[in-house]
């Protein structure tokens, strides 16, 4: 079996059309949905995501404002910055873009942001309305996965989903998803038994551990979906070869930037046993800005629409 690759690209490009499509209906009322994105310090990663957030509002027609703050910035002065984006009217969602230097209490920070402008949906009042699934904004990754095998008609109701990690950001709220959406969930982590007899139950397989290919082809039940959102750097020849074999694109890459991309599934033994499979990168990373957008406008709607 070659597993079908799935396509990520389309589908965040279709979201996005419609979230541009309802911000010009709302904008013709006078309500444009609105991002800020808070920046502290200089860490390049962090520079590059921010402004592809920013530049994703200006395509779509959301208001957008980059507050950019230097390193030495205190926990005080993040506060203050927050209530004030707090109070202000056009402003529906609130970003505060991690890491924060170390001298910050960042959860401190996350934790004053407004919850109904919190477009990450990470704070304990969103997590809390997902957990008991009452209307709320949704953390943007999984809520992509989601919309990622509904609109591959990729059934969850009634399925076996085994999510492998449970941190707050991708492997909590997407198992929550997937039980809000009928399937039957288990959620495995480092202290799980025999992982790969758990893993080859799914149906949909959901692998968000951190760990370079971990999940070979004795995770992978024949025709299962399989969404991996690793995202991890290969910088040894020996792992180059072990994954990619003599793919000339991947070889080009490594020798070029000194590592290649992958997930946290071997690629090659997903591709012979899987159904279905995200690849990496280009797999669920681009869903991730579109959900955001949508974050932005349903915080808008839910506040003030
Ligand atoms: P964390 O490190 O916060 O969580 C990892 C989870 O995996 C933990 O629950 C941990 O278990 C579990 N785990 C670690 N090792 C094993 C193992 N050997 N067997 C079973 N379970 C294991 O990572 P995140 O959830 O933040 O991210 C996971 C991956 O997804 C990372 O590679 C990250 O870069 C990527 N990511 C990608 C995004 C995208 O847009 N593509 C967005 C966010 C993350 P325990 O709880 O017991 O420690």
């Amino acid at each position: 079996m070659t597993a079908q690759l799935l396509d990520s690209a389309s589908v965040a490009q279709a979201i996005k059309e419609e979230v541009a499509a309802e911000v010009l209906e709302y904008s013709a009322k006078g309500l444009r949905p609105g991002l800020a994105a808070v920046l502290v310090g200089d860490d390049s990663a962090s520079h590059i995501y921010v402004s592809g957030k920013v530049r994703t509002c200006e395509q779509l027609g959301l208001y957008s404002e980059k507050i950019e703050l230097p390193a030495s910035t205190s926990t005080d002065e993040l506060l203050a910055l927050v209530r004030e984006l707090n109070a202000r009217d056009e402003i529906d969602g609130i970003l505060v873009q991690l890491p924060l230097p170390e001298q910050v209490d960042a959860p401190l920070v996350l934790n004053s942001v407004d919850p109904a402008k919190d477009v990450d949906g990470f704070h304990p009042v969103n997590i809390g309305k997902l957990t008991l699934n009452e209307p709320g904004v949704r953390p943007c990754t999984p809520n992509g996965i989601i919309e990622l095998l509904k609109r591959n008609n990729i059934p969850i109701a009634g399925s076996r989903a085994v999510v492998m990690g449970r941190s707050r950001i991708v492997g909590l709220p997407i198992a929550l998803l997937l039980l809000h959406n009928h399937a039957t969930v288990t959620i495995c982590h480092s202290r799980t038994k025999d992982l790969p007899a758990i893993a080859r139950e799914a149906d949909i397989l959901i692998a968000a551990i951190g760990r370079m290919g971990m999940v070979d082809g004795s995770y992978i039940k024949r025709g299962a979906a399989v969404v991996d959102v690793g995202m991890n750097r290969v910088t040894t020849l020996e792992d180059l070869e072990r994954f990619f074999g003599d793919n000339p694109k991947r070889r080009a890459a490594f020798e070029k930037n000194g590592y290649t991309l992958i997930g946290d599934v071997h690629p090659r033994e997903a591709a012979e046993v899987a159904g279905y499979l995200t690849p990496v990168p280009g797999g669920v990373g681009p869903l991730t800005i579109a959900m955001l957008m949508k974050n932005t406008l349903t915080a808008m709607k839910m506040r003030r629409g």
